[in-house]
């Protein structure tokens, strides 16, 4: 039989910087001519305390683009693709076996879901030449000055540590990659379109304007294109590599000169980062109902109450629209999601892993580690020395929406 390299992409749907794929097409290039096979994953459907969540129709459209997108740019290529569920480990143990892989390409993934699919593959197949690189994070582990395990136990000690890196310059794509498209129209959702380009041509015209110099300022809006980066639906799905925003952010700096608000962006790609590395060293913790403590939370699921909260309409104004603002477009600020978590927790008193598992679904720019890790902070069952983080949601609205702008928008506008 002849053999064979396969590269699991999972969420990391990018040619440029991207090494496993380039290491994979590279290797390939020097063999006996047989084809790469790439295997993306499509979004899985979670059961949660007897409920399922069924990825919605946006992310799974998004991540339909993304995937079309790449294969445009791989087109030169000799590549066999496939599509299996992001959580099928059997599919995956079936191309192995079935295509005689004897090289597996991949991306470090840090949720346990990955890493126990690459542990359960390597035990099947002990031949099997596992090759993991860094694509997803800033780091590598060998970068990090302290070993996972003893990763610091909140955000501000990582932080200290590891701002100063310098960090490593992002990887040209292999050659004869095409030019970057198709490009996708932007959606009547106002949802953004999926792939490299579409990410590359908002990354630089962010950057080219001035919104990054007022980012610390405006970055906790409830709406809009500029106040934050919205760089993250693109890099939950690896249409950009954290690497390449941080280039991005070095040169605007270059160019128009380095603040107190353009170090915030680096700080807010710095809390991804530590959510990817908590993820890695908890492990199946971080989907736990305590999380990373001791004592479970006393809190509950009451299938009404959860499912008012999905749809906006818990009676609080202010999360009522946003989790509309949700339903209607995939996206929510981070200002909102602290608000409407607090709230399913705090307010509701509802189990905490529904509403990461909600999110989960409705998310354009879903990433395990930044959901669930976030979720656990609010929920006082993460990295967080303060326990928990209840919000008045009376004088939040207040302060972020003082006109009521925002609500009146959100308020009268009914999932489609
Ligand atoms: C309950 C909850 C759930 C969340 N779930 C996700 C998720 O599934 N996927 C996701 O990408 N982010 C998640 N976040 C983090 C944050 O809300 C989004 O990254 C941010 O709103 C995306 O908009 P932006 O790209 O304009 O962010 P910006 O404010 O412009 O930040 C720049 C980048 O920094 C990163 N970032 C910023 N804040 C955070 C944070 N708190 N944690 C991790 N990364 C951060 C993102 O990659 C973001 O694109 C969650 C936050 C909360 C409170």
């Amino acid at each position: 039989m002849k053999t064979a390299a396969l590269l699991w992409l999972g969420q990391d749907l990018r040619a440029d910087d991207n090494p496993a794929l380039r290491a994979a097409l590279c290797d390939a290039g020097n063999s006996d001519g047989t084809p790469v096979h790439i295997v993306t994953t499509g979004p899985a459907v979670r059961r949660w305390l007897g409920r399922d969540f069924e990825p919605s129709r946006l992310r799974q459209a998004f991540t339909r683009e993304c995937v079309a997108a790449l294969k445009e740019r791989l087109t030169a290529f000799d590549i066999c693709w496939h599509q299996i569920r992001e959580d099928d480990a059997e599919a995956l143990s079936s191309l192995v076996g079935e295509l005689g892989v004897q090289t597996l390409y991949r991306n470090f993934h840090p949720a346990t879901e990955e890493v126990n699919i690459l542990d359960t593959l390597k035990k099947k197949f002990p031949s099997l030449d596992c090759r993991i690189y860094p694509g997803l994070q800033l780091a590598r582990k060998s970068d990090l000055p302290f070993a996972v395990a003893s990763l610091p136990a909140t955000f501000s000690a990582f932080r200290r540590k590891v701002e100063n890196i310098n960090w490593r310059v992002p990887l040209d794509p292999p050659t004869a990659t095409s030019a970057l498209y198709p490009v996708f129209p932007r959606h009547e959702s106002g949802r953004p379109a999926g792939g490299e380009h579409a990410a590359r041509t908002h990354l630089s015209d962010y950057f080219a304007g001035d919104a990054a110099q007022r980012y610390k300022d405006t970055r906790n809006a409830l709406g809009g294109w500029r106040e934050t980066t919205r760089f993250s639906c693109w890099l939950a799905r690896g249409c950009l590599s954290p690497l390449q925003v941080l280039q991005a952010l070095r040169h605007h700096e270059a160019e128009q000169g380095a603040s107190e608000q353009t170090y915030w962006i680096y700080f807010e790609l710095l809390w991804r980062e530590f959510f990817h590395w908590v993820a890695y060293r908890y492990g199946d913790h971080l989907f736990a109902f305590r999380g990373l403590k001791s004592e479970p939370p006393k809190t509950a699921y009451d299938p009404e109450t959860f499912e008012r909260w999905c749809q906006g309409e818990t009676g609080y104004d202010i999360v009522d629209a946003c989790m509309r603002q949700l339903l209607r477009t995939g996206h929510m600020s981070n200002r909102g999601r602290q608000l409407v978590a607090s709230c399913l927790v705090h307010e509701l008193q509802q189990d905490w892993r529904l509403g990461a598992a909600w999110f989960e679904q409705q998310l354009i720019d879903y990433d395990p580690a930044s959901n669930w890790g976030n979720w656990q902070y609010l929920a006082g069952v993460g990295c967080d020395p303060r326990g928990h983080r209840r919000f008045n949601l009376e004088k939040q609205a207040q302060q972020y929406d003082p006109e009521g702008e925002f609500r009146r928008r959100w308020l009268n506008v009914h999932a489609a």
